[in-house]
């Protein structure tokens, strides 16, 4: 097993070490992350930084070190409602639900990392703000936290910076200017007709028949509307209709999933789902609802701001360390917000948290989302502190 000792970059304070494991067995839905919160809230206490609940269950932690930059840190609560299979002596304690998506990491090293930083104010200059949030995987914290006067009191910062877990060998940083992760948007289709018996489909109006061909027709806006050069996916993943074989449904509802990077492209992909959506629509006679369930920007590398990260952490995890990962990944962060309501560079950048030798075994390793995943019980908080702190510290200047 690969330990942070032997890798150059200082192994985790137990303290924080505890702080994680602590959040780890006391995972907490989005938007009831009450007790992290609090856990966060008294870790912080005793330090310099000014503490504010911010965007229901979220926390606004601002450090201010004399003149300079002010830079937002993003850091996400809440776990995911699965059922831990890890077999951790510090496993969720919390049946169904488990932080499998490494927030509790984020939210630990954020924490270490502030702590150090008011400690050792002689390695940096400016401001800080601890962006605690809560509901990063209903896409609903951001928002909530920037709608609560996030920011406020520091006036618009200079950056926003965010690290995530990711399946990766520990000790790898995953970085890349320009885009990073994808759009999201889905939306809820309701067919409506008229229903009636399966022998006399005349005096019906069937919404299947006429759902049926919007779905396939909908796979053709990637492979004949949109450039092959840009990415784009467009999903069908649920489709309801119907309760018996002889009767014909007065509803069909299905859902539809869409991502690009390019706003652009997922522009295309609405616009021309919707014109699919409202001719089948016509066609068959039948009417038609659609609404929007979720929607979530791209998220975006400024590339100078993203040089700078770069280099930080090359500078600890040493320069082969550094790369980007081979393509923009699919999926999705409402860390987007942040720079699409304050028009301010931000980065975010994944790093990995998983033991070197289970990779080189080839076996399969368990990546986030999954019940059975484990990142390095120790070596995992070191790199994300470590790398937490060389930003921020390159950064506040
Ligand atoms: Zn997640
Ligand atoms: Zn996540």
């Amino acid at each position: 097993m690969t330990t942070p000792e032997a890798s150059g970059y200082p192994p985790a304070p137990t303290s924080v070490l505890r702080l994680y494991r602590d959040l780890h067995a006391h995972p907490e839905l989005s938007g009831r992350e009450h007790r992290t919160r609090a856990t966060v809230r008294e870790a912080l206490t005793g330090t310099g930084a000014h503490l504010r609940d911010c965007g229901g269950t979220g926390l606004e932690a601002v450090l201010r070190n004399g003149s300079g930059p002010v830079a937002g840190f993003r850091a996400d609560l809440d776990a995911l409602p699965l059922h831990e299979h890890t077999g951790l002596p510090y496993a969720s304690t919390v049946p169904g639900v488990m932080h499998a998506c490494g927030h509790d990491l984020h939210t630990a090293c954020l924490t270490g990392a502030m702590q150090w930083l008011d400690e050792h104010r002689d390695a940096w200059s400016g401001t800080l703000v601890g962006i605690f949030q809560p509901a990063e995987e209903t896409g609903a914290g951001a928002l909530a936290m920037l709608d609560d006067g996030l920011f406020e009191t520091t006036g618009t910062p200079d950056v926003v910076l965010g690290q995530h877990v990711t399946s990766a060998p520990l000790g790898r940083l995953l970085v890349r200017p320009g885009w990073f992760l994808s759009s999201q948007s889905s939306w809820r289709v309701t067919v409506s007709g008229v229903g009636g018996h399966a022998s006399r489909p005349h005096l019906a109006s069937d919404p299947l028949l006429t759902a049926v061909a919007m779905v396939a027709r909908l796979q053709s806006v990637v492979s004949r509307e949109v450039d092959p050069f840009r990415m784009a996916v467009l999903t069908v993943a649920t489709f309801h209709a119907g309760t018996k074989e002889n009767v014909i449904p007065a509803e069909a509802v299905f859902t539809v999933s869409a991502r690009a990077y390019e706003p652009e492209v997922a522009e295309r992909l609405r616009t021309a789902m919707l014109r699919i959506l409202h001719g089948e629509a016509a066609a068959g006679g039948v009417d038609l609802r659609v609404e929007e369930i979720s929607h979530l920007p791209a998220v975006y590398n400024d590339p100078a701001e993203n040089e700078r990260v770069a280099g930080a952490l090359a500078g600890v995890f040493g320069a082969g360390a550094v790369a980007p990962p081979p393509d923009p990944l699919p999926a999705s962060d409402d860390f987007s917000r942040y720079a699409e309501r304050l028009g301010v560079p931000s980065v975010i950048w994944n790093f990995g948290v998983h033991d070197p030798a289970l990779h080189a075994s080839g076996e399969a390793v368990p990546r986030n989302h999954d019940a059975r995943f484990a990142p390095h019980p120790t070596g995992a908080v070191a790199v994300g502190l470590a790398g937490a702190l060389a930003v921020l510290r390159e950064r506040l200047q």
